[in-house]
């Protein structure tokens, strides 16, 4: 008995001694906490966008292709729709639980505000590893985690798109099953039900490339607004999946020069430059991986965001750019493609610096903007040509770029501020006009 408590006292003390991991709830929250203070946020209102509205947890088993049953944990957290209906992202990830939803759902309330767009903010996935299924199970896991959500989402109420490891494939088996739940003559009236699906399947042209585009104009507009010219400059890229590969091509395009990429299974660099075209077909023969590409030698992934250049991309998961590497960082620019990429502590030391972040609420909105683009067609029964939505997404982003940037100068605060603010202003008009029911 004596050794068993003493035992206890012992574990319970190391427990304390732990320095807690700042979490990406930390983050966020603590980014719209200064943001309401520079705008002096009705406390109201702050209270109510403190919390989550509604937060689902799906527990659900699909029969696996060795005939057992395994059991899946789902998530979907609306966090606001103040603004319209709940709208964010899936993933499919082992770091996926109930506080990662919340947090990437405030993300998004955050960024379909600041884009002008008549949405709210949810986020969900599920907990696994994707490259341990088949592609089979990985649709059962699919189809049944749609059918487990029901009308917790719908087409005019919580609408899901890609997000890390999932994508159009992903988004045309819920669309499928979710019309194939409906009675039929409302099946078709139900394609908006998630966005970037396959074009073929009510998807848009251009929505692939939307959210790298996105991420390169914001590059672009910074770099005429500061007079540098994009011509050789260096841009390192963490994440080389949809964001990090469409980034890097448009940049590619203007004459700037990938130098390094890290992925999930390794970490290469040439200064002389990469060819992202050559690098992505390479990963399609590789497993998805960038790793051992032969154009340029591998590097301890610990080294990555020191490595020699102009332009740093995260645009991988959150948490990347904390205080244990914030101050190697060698470029000037940092443009989130990631949702919460940097942490406060890492984000202190990068604008002590004079580094410049353009934020992930706006640098990476260009795919809820294709995503709004989508649901729109599919709601109107129109199909839209890929020039148009190019077009149409260049002056929606360019619209948000010009509002936060001019904000931030005027107020004199970092541009993440400026976003939030502007974010959250139009968030407090819609409640101070309604007021809060009964
Ligand atoms: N997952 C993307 C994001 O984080 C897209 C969300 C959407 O299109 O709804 O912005």
């Amino acid at each position: 008995m004596t050794t068993l408590t003493a035992d206890l006292k012992k574990t319970t003390k190391k427990a304390t001694k732990k320095v807690p991991v700042r979490g990406m709830m930390d983050n966020v929250m603590e980014q719209f906490n200064s943001a309401a203070d520079q705008i002096n946020l009705h406390p109201n209102i702050r209270k109510i966008l403190s919390i989550t509205n509604n937060e689902i947890l799906v527990n659900f088993p699909v029969k696996m292709d060795n005939g057992e049953v395994e059991i899946f944990t789902g998530y979907r957290v609306q966090h606001n729709n103040a603004l319209g209906p709940y709208k964010g992202g899936l993933r499919y990830h082992p770091t996926v639980d109930l506080d990662a939803a919340r947090a990437l759902a405030m993300w998004m309330t955050w960024k379909t505000s600041l884009a002008g767009l008549p949405y709210g903010g949810g986020k969900g996935g599920i907990k696994l590893d994707p490259s341990k299924y088949s592609e089979g199970e990985l649709e059962r896991i699919t189809r049944r985690f749609t059918f487990a959500l029901a009308d917790n989402i719908g087409p005019e109420h919580d609408i899901p798109a890609p997000d890390v490891n999932t994508n159009s494939q992903t988004m045309a088996w819920i669309a499928d099953t979710y019309m194939s739940t409906r009675p039929p003559a409302e099946r078709n009236a139900n394609q908006h039900i998630v966005t970037g699906k396959p074009d073929g399947s009510g998807g848009l042209e251009g929505r692939d490339r939307a959210t790298g585009y996105g991420v390169y104009l914001t590059i672009k507009f910074w770099a005429e607004k500061n007079d540098v010219n994009l011509e050789g400059k260096k841009f390192i890229v963490q994440g080389f999946g949809n964001v990090g590969y469409w980034a890097a091509l448009f940049l590619e395009r203007d004459g700037a020069k990938l130098v390094a990429v890290q992925d999930a299974y390794g970490c290469i660099q040439n200064q002389k430059g990469i060819a992202v075209e050559e690098l992505s077909k390479y990963t399609k023969i590789n497993e998805g991986s960038i790793a051992d590409f032969p154009d340029a030698k591998p590097v301890n992934k610990d080294k990555f965001f020191g490595l020699d250049c102009d332009i740093v991309i995260p645009a991988a998961l959150g948490n990347q750019i904390t205080k244990e590497n914030a101050s190697k960082i060698k470029g000037k620019l940092i443009a989130e493609g990631a949702n919460g990429p940097t942490n406060v502590e890492g984000e202190k030391i990068l604008l002590d610096k004079g580094i410049t972040i353009i934020p992930d609420i706006l640098c990476n909105s260009g795919g809820v903007v294709g995503s709004y683009f989508e649901w729109l067609q599919n709601r109107n029964g129109e199909i839209w040509q890929l020039d148009e939505v190019m077009a149409k997404l260049d002056k929606k982003m360019k619209e948000s770029f010009n509002k936060v940037y001019d904000y931030s100068k005027n107020e004199n605060i970092d541009m993440r501020t400026a976003a939030f603010c502007i974010a959250i202003e139009r968030i407090e008009k819609a409640y101070i006009q309604r007021g809060i029911f009964p």
